[in-house]
């Protein structure tokens, strides 16, 4: 039998929760992965620590005083760059196959252009890539004949539902969702939110912009933008179900009326292992739920008053050109102010819902045009924020 190749990686927001889970599956692995290089932001310590470990040629860092501090404490031999440029080198990087996208938001962008462009498959965390320019993201796919594999589990659930089949089959995208930490709380006392409570996700251990996403069901918003762009589903055919065990992950239901699952218990390690191996599978080792302890699963329609995120993201996906840039933009910009104690929890859709109103699109659609509605939507919230207009 030939030897099995090995997959050289590059990981883009190695400190980050999918980063660290991407290199603990990588771990277990070692002859189908090779790290070839590693992008994290300012934990500089982390990052020596994955360098110790697992030894890439290059690493990227947010800026030149971090790249100064990593060079003084950092002992194997390795390149180490920063900024913009140098999140482009890694993902671009000449010996990787590759790219794993998992930098938090809007910064996740470019990069994975520059990976897509440099003919890398693309296992896809940063959801945001798509929810920005979901269209011209999956141009690049076709036009550069490389992989966009799902990373988030919901996405990488559909996925592996979808195998096997043909799309003129499918009906509906049943999506799932926990429905955070305030599920069944009183929308009366939802002025009280803090961002601590707003951080105690009941399922899910992740980085705290995607866990305030999920509080406010944003996160289900933005994955029912990258489901419609990652299966070329309208939005009308993509519903949310609430499903406070995470045990399904999500469904696809066909014509005849057959809907397939995938279930698994809430640990992303499966969905990171299944977008390396594809089609193979890895020996994960993953536990199965226990469901004798489970007992039952249960389903509810999503509070779309206590929860008006969700509506907005089916609004600026239904009317498409660049109004999920501005969604985005607009979300990352309400949630830094949120966990900065600015603003309430109940002010994020408001000043999401504004910048939506006031968005005028431009007719055209390139990166250019996007580039320039999440500026916009960042500068306009951000002023009336700061002016509480
Ligand atoms: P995180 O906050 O834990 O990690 C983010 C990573 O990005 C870190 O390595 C950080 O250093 C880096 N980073 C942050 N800002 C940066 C910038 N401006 N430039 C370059 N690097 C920067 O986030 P996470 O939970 O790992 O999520 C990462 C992405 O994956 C998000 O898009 C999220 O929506 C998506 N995702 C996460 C999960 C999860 O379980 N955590 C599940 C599904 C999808
Ligand atoms: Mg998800």
């Amino acid at each position: 039998m030939p030897a099995q190749k090995v997959t050289k990686l590059s990981i883009l927001g190695s400190t980050g929760s999918i980063g660290q889970n991407t290199l603990t599956v990588v771990d277990q692995f070692p002859d189908c992965y090779q790290i070839e290089a590693l992008a994290g932001g300012t934990n500089i310590q982390l990052l020596n620590q994955q360098i110790q470990k697992f030894h890439p040629k290059c690493v990227c860092v947010l800026d030149e005083q971090h790249a100064e501090q990593l060079k003084k404490i950092v002992q194997n031999p390795v390149e180490i760059i920063y900024g913009s440029s140098g999140y482009e080198q890694i993902a671009s990087y000449s010996s990787t196959d590759m790219v794993v996208s998992a930098i938090v938001g809007a910064a996740g962008l470019n990069p994975t252009i520059a990976a897509i462009r440099s003919g890398k498959d693309v296992a896809l965390a940063n959801k945001e890539t798509l929810v920005m320019a979901g269209e011209i993201v999956m141009r690049e796919i076709k036009e550069n004949n490389v992989r966009l594999l799902p990373v988030d589990s919901e996405h990488s659930a559909i996925f592996q539902c979808l195998e096997g089949h043909q799309q003129e089959d499918l009906s509906q995208i049943l999506l799932t969702a926990s429905g955070g930490p305030f599920r069944n709380r009183e929308i009366s006392t939802f002025k009280t939110i803090l961002p601590k409570d707003a951080l105690n996700h009941p399922t899910w251990n992740m980085g705290q912009k995607i866990t305030i996403d999920s509080a406010t069901l944003m996160n289900k918003g933005l994955e029912v933008i990258e489901a419609h762009f990652l299966f070329h589903v309208p939005a009308t055919d993509i519903q949310v179900i609430v499903h406070p065990q995470s045990i399904v992950h999500s469904m696809v239901a066909y014509h005849d009326g057959s809907i397939i699952a995938q279930l698994g218990i809430p640990d992303m390690k499966g969905a990171i292992a299944y977008a390396l191996s594809y089609p193979n599978r890895l020996t994960l080792k993953q536990p199965i739920p226990n469901f004798f302890e489970i007992q039952s699963l249960e389903f509810y329609e999503p509070d779309l008053n206590k929860f008006p995120c969700l509506s907005l993201a089916y609004e600026a996906c239904r009317q498409g050109k660049t109004y999920p840039t501005v969604l985005n933009a607009a979300n990352e910009i309400a949630v830094d102010a949120f966990l900065n104690h600015q603003i309430g929890f109940m002010d994020i859709p408001k000043w999401i819902e504004k910048a939506l109103t006031h968005h005028v699109p431009e007719n055209g659609m390139d990166l250019g045009c996007i580039n320039d509605a999440d500026q916009w939507s960042r500068n306009v919230v951000k002023q009336w924020i700061r002016t509480n207009a």
